[in-house]
């Protein structure tokens, strides 16, 4: 059994996080419940930040919030010294809701609404990172009539691509995002920049993949990036100040997967941004990254009560549990795979092979295949690893399912930072129109 940060068995066979033994947060919250290892979150952005710091360049860790945005998590972010990413106006809401400062703020995104970039402008966050012609021009316009000269890094299509452990490095990247590099368009962006009163270009943006366990990737991605500034020198004389190289450090979901410790993704990254710089006598740019999974992955425990069960002798026995994909859509979506244990009875040998089921009504609602468990009894617990990242932040109602409550443990000590949703929340913004309502009916 592989326990991350401050998880652990303790002298009841019970399964202890932040000090708190799970079972007593499944009596005092209900479950499902979303647990986060508060001490492991803070650890990992002090690695990131510990070793950026060492480098010597100047670098800013933009938290993507898109792996779990709520209000106490920014908070932790804000405390951290992180920058934080969004790419919504729900996500900008939530940073500004929990008084995160908005210079800190980095915005993302396809498709940005004029009703976002107004709200972006008018919080005053610290950067926007433009994807397309239609925002660089609907940007400057809109800076344009509040007055504002507002940062801009362009999001580039390196031509680099990482699945993890191979990188397909292609001419014409096919992504929705971006400008492409091969094809001129990036150049041709950072031409329209520079010309646009009401932007201020700080650099380009790139971003390659997620759940990667290899620098490579990231090397590649600094080489094009540097040759496209120093070619961008050359011809137009403009200089980038920074380089962000987005997101994407892989996390242990389950054996097998085998990240990088944080401090080698950094070091790698800011060697290729100081080698390829100097080479080209270039000033080393400040270097931005954005990391979402890593920094919450691992640290998100679920917790399950286990419900009814079907044997299929010879062929399967489910266990269904009182969530599924309505709070981890990734089983479905990705085949994304979880370890898990029987959280009550953690030091009890696992005699069974079952799968975990959900209780959505959905073949594909299964949560994990072929897990080997104690034999489990209605009433159980049962803790599933590694949910820290996109899956609160996906979580659905369909069903008409409750969201689950999210706590906070540290040092003993357990903290609700999400209620439970109520069944008033489900229907809350339903409408009946009065058509028909039965009182217009009658007539
Ligand atoms: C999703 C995303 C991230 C975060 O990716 P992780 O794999 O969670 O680290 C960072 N930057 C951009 C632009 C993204 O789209």
């Amino acid at each position: 059994m592989y326990l991350h940060g401050t998880s652990k068995i303790n002298d009841n066979g019970h399964l202890e996080i932040g000090g708190v033994d799970v079972a007593d947060l499944a009596a005092k919250f209900g479950t499902p419940l979303y647990i986060v290892d508060e001490a492991l979150v803070r650890q990992r952005a002090r690695e990131y930040v510990d070793a950026f710091t060492k480098t010597g360049l100047k670098f800013q860790v933009a938290y993507a919030s898109k792996a779990f945005s709520v209000k106490a998590m920014c908070v932790l972010a804000e405390q951290e010294n992180l920058s934080l990413d969004v790419v919504s106006d729900g996500e900008l809401y939530t940073a500004i809701q929990a008084g995160f400062p908005a210079e800190r703020i980095h915005f993302h995104g396809n498709n940005k609404t004029e009703e976002e970039i107004n709200m972006a402008l008018e919080v005053g966050i610290g950067c926007f990172v433009v994807d397309n012609f239609i925002e660089l021009h609907m940007l400057d316009e809109l800076a344009a009539k509040k007055n504002n000269v507002v940062n801009v890094l362009l999001r580039i299509t390196p031509g680099v691509e990482a699945h993890t452990h191979d990188y397909i490095s292609t001419g014409q990247q096919d992504s929705k995002f971006g400008f492409d590099l091969g094809n001129g368009s990036a150049r041709e962006a950072v031409v329209q920049a520079s010309q646009l009163a009401n932007l201020k270009l700080l650099g380009v943006h790139s971003h390659i993949g997620s759940q990667i366990f290899e620098v490579e990737g990231f090397r590649m991605a600094v080489e094009k990036v540097t040759q496209f500034a120093v070619a961008i020198r050359d011809e137009l004389g403009i200089l980038f100040s920074v380089i962000n190289v987005g997101g994407g450090f892989g996390i242990r979901y389950v054996e097998g997967d085998s990240p990088l410790p944080i401090a080698e993704y950094v070091n790698a990254i800011a060697d290729a941004i100081k080698s390829n710089f100097t080479a080209a006598d270039y000033a080393w740019p400040e270097i931005w990254v954005e990391p979402g999974r890593s920094m919450v992955g691992d640290a998100g425990t679920t917790l399950y009560t286990v419900g009814t069960s079907k044997n299929i002798p010879g062929v399967r026995k489910y266990l269904a549990v009182d969530g599924g994909m309505t709070d981890n859509p990734r089983p479905a979506l990705y085949q994304s795979q979880y370890e898990a244990v029987l959280a009550n009875r953690a030091n009890e040998e696992a005699t069974e092979l079952v799968s975990i089921a959900g209780k959505c009504c959905e073949s594909g609602d299964m949560l994990i295949w072929d897990l080997k468990l104690p034999e489990a009894k209605t009433g159980d617990l049962l803790a599933v690893f590694c949910t820290g990242a996109y899956n609160y932040a996906m979580a659905s109602n369909y069903n008409r399912i409750r969201r689950p409550a999210v706590v906070f443990v540290k040092d003993g000590q357990a903290d609700l930072v999400v209620q439970r949703e109520s069944l008033d929340n489900i229907v809350c913004n339903d409408v009946i129109p009065e058509r028909l309502q039965k009182s217009s009916l009658a007539k």
